[in-house]
């Protein structure tokens, strides 16, 4: 089959055949209906994902079609599932708890794991959520490490309905779908971007629009409760000023990880904030998110698909300031 490997540290992507993978004891095999382009991706690539095996396909968000079950799994070929980002070991007292998220001996897709930008994968049966007919292919590729994601920091954040939530970077792939996740949760929603443009798109998401680097201000002219910044050092200190006292800052991305950032304990400590480090999603919350996407109250928003020959094009359009959404890949 086709895939899309990363040979070794820092040796970039190739698309290359490889033998076709065979599901083992708890194991099964999908066809790749749909995956996605992640920012993670392009961290891996430059190496700061130290876990990494080489090669490895890369690839960590998919949906699919189980083709081949191994022994011992309680799913069928035929039914359509979705991954979490990794493979928790269904045993130890955080899958016992349900948050599988920390589970000491997980492993990850595209990390210890093979990943998903290949025409078949195999994945651990611990890791599958299946998915109702209700969600598309395009909505549900986007729970695992976008609405499952933010409806479980929203939840760690305990946003109460009625409450006002910011979004920096509401264009991007995660952040287009944080409004809607945060929306569909009872929120109102403020949208934060970096141009006229793209405010456009935004509006259709958002109760209100904020353009510029310097939001704060503006910000405040109403009490947000919780901002979830998809973009890190160059918005978090605007985030954490446009808190009203009690607010939660819910930090998921940070485009470059080589950037430090300083802390004013200050604010933390008279706003009474509570600062929420973020990255992943349990089963409990990827249903959350299915739920939510069944009843269409999340609609996905596709920036471009496409094909594994054509993965670089994809990075290309991910790296376009101007696109909206999320890139997919249709193998
Ligand atoms: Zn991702
Ligand atoms: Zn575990």
């Amino acid at each position: 089959m086709k895939a899309a490997v990363v040979p070794g540290k820092g040796q970039g992507l190739k698309v290359q055949e490889v033998p076709d993978p065979k599901p083992g004891k708890g194991e099964v095999l999908i066809k790749v209906t749909r995956a996605a382009l992640c920012y993670r991706d392009l961290l891996q690539l430059q190496g700061y994902y130290p876990r990494m095996k080489y090669p490895v396909v890369l690839g960590h968000e998919v949906v699919g079609v189980i083709q081949e079950v191994g022994e011992g799994v309680n799913f069928s070929p035929g039914e359509r599932v979705i991954s979490l980002l990794y493979a928790p070991d269904g045993t130890c007292k955080y899958c016992r708890m349900g948050e599988e998220a920390y589970c000491r001996s997980r492993q990850g897709y595209s990390e210890e794991l093979d990943g998903f930008f290949a025409e078949y994968a195999v994945v651990k049966a611990q890791s599958l959520v299946k998915v109702s007919s209700g969600a598309s292919d395009e909505g549900a590729v986007m729970v695992p490490c976008v609405t499952g994601m933010v409806y479980r920091g929203l939840r760690r954040a305990n946003l109460r309905e009625g409450e006002t939530v910011l979004v920096t970077g509401a264009s991007g792939g995660v952040g287009i779908h944080a409004l809607q996740v945060a929306r569909a949760m009872g929120a109102r929603v403020i949208g934060v971007t970096s141009s006229e443009e793209k405010a456009e798109a935004v509006k259709r998401y958002a109760d209100r629009v904020i353009v510029g680097t310097k939001f704060s201000e503006e910000a405040k002219r109403e009490e947000i409760n919780v901002v979830v910044d998809t973009v890190g050092t160059p918005t978090f200190e605007e985030s954490l000023r446009s808190l009203w006292l009690g607010g939660r800052v819910v930090q998921i991305g940070n485009v470059d990880p080589s950037q430090l950032t300083q802390l004013r304990l200050g604010y933390m400590i008279l706003k009474d904030l509570v600062l929420i480090g973020h990255a992943s999603s349990t089963k409990k919350d990827a249903e959350g998110a299915l739920r939510l996407t069944a009843e269409g109250k999340i609609t996905p928003v596709v920036a471009g698909t496409v094909t594994l020959e054509d993965i670089e094009r994809g990075y290309e359009l991910l790296k376009d300031k101007r696109k909206i959404g999320k890139v997919l890949v249709k193998p």
